[in-house]
């Protein structure tokens, strides 16, 4: 690679979601030079969703995007590089550790990964095929072209449970599909769709089911193949649009290779010490949904960013 593309630095923090934005202002904060690598989604899943309504101190019509393009400004605000590009592999075996991306090569004394995660899909070949034609994972992107349209919606965490609310008021039917007869998600949203099934009635709820096959022309689908593990029998149900909200994967794949991943996500907190944040490679450090199966909420992310800056800051004296 070309000398010229070479970016030095002290710390490069991966990921510009809530946690890689929060650990960037803390970094600017203790002068410690930075990088900013923003990844394919600037902003991360947040920008997917038009209202937060748990992010405290902001209680009145906050969307993603909205959020997501003030923490960018609040970042820009301070001396960190922020550079659009993708990191597609690391070698943390040396010092300075390297990290690719497509654009520069990077070296550098302390990294923060926060990659976040990406949405999950079925695992049916027909899923690909479709996808942008009919299948979405993001009902707030796309859902306006599913105006009095059928369309359905697979899970039952907080992401289905909100975007089926979403498009009821757009779509003509919603299906509500989830393979259990218990919906995951939180309390107050599942009481939201009951009343929405109340007031729409466009909502039709399949418990027990299972989503088998997405059928069509190729260039358009135009059904699902469903299961019902109540009755074991299938059934066509005419869509023009299926969205997938089954959960997340943790974006670590690329880590894999030098950081220790448990179920996806880079482990952290090793040996319970004071450094929470740090991972198997000391000055490696990571914070966000990467690294946490549990709360994976936007607050979390940005307060787990800030430990890792602490923690990297640390570090880096030390050195
Ligand atoms: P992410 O937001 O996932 O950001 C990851 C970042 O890493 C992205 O910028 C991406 O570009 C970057 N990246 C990934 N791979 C690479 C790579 N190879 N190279 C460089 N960069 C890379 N939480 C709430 O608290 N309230 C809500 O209302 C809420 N609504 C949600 C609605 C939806 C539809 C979804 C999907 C999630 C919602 N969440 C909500 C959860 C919340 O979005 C996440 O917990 C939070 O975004 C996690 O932040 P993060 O910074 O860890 O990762
Ligand atoms: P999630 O909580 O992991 O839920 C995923 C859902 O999809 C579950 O109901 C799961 O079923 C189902 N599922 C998983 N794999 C499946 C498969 N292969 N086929 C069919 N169904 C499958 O994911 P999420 O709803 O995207 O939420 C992710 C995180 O973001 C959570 O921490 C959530 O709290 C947060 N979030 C918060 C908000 C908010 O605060 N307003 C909004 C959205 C998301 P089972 O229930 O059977 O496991």
């Amino acid at each position: 690679m070309n000398q010229l593309n070479n970016k030095y630095s002290q710390l490069i923090i991966i990921g510009s979601g809530p946690a890689g934005y929060t650990a960037a202002i803390y970094a600017a904060r203790s002068n410690i030079d930075t990088i900013l690598v923003t990844g394919p989604e600037r902003g991360g899943q947040l920008i997917k969703t038009n209202e937060i309504e748990n992010w405290p101190g902001d209680y009145d019509n906050l969307s993603g995007i909205n959020l997501m393009n003030r923490m960018f400004n609040h970042v820009k605000k301070f001396s960190i590089n922020i550079i659009d590009d993708i990191i597609i592999s690391v070698n943390f075996e040396n010092r300075p550790f390297k990290i690719n991306g497509e654009k520069y090569q990077y070296f550098c004394q302390a990294v923060i990964i926060a990659t976040g995660s990406s949405t999950r899909l079925l695992n049916i070949p027909a899923e690909n095929i479709y996808m942008g034609k009919g299948v979405s994972t993001c009902a707030v992107c796309d859902g306006f072209f599913y105006k009095d349209k059928h369309v359905a919606i697979v899970g039952g965490g907080n992401t289905a449970i909100e975007e089926t609310i979403y498009l009821s008021n757009i779509s003509r039917i919603v299906y509500l599909i989830h393979r259990r007869n218990k919906f995951r998600a939180d309390k107050i949203l599942i009481s939201r769709l009951y009343e929405k099934i109340k007031k729409n009635k466009n909502i039709v709820i399949l418990f027990n089911t299972i989503v088998l096959d997405i059928l069509g022309n190729n260039d358009e689908m135009k059904s699902i193949k469903i299961y019902s593990k109540e009755n074991e029998k299938t059934k066509i149900i005419n869509i023009s649009g299926l969205f997938i909200a089954i959960g997340h994967t943790p974006n670590s794949i690329i880590f894999s290779k030098f950081i220790d991943i448990k179920n996806n996500y880079v482990k952290i907190n090793y040996d319970n010490n004071s450094i929470k944040t740090q991972t198997n490679i000391p000055g490696i450090f990571a914070a966000g949904d990467v690294s946490d199966h549990i709360y994976r909420q936007a607050i979390t992310a940005s307060a787990s960013g800030c430990m890792a800056a602490i923690d990297a800051e640390k570090y880096l004296n030390n050195i």
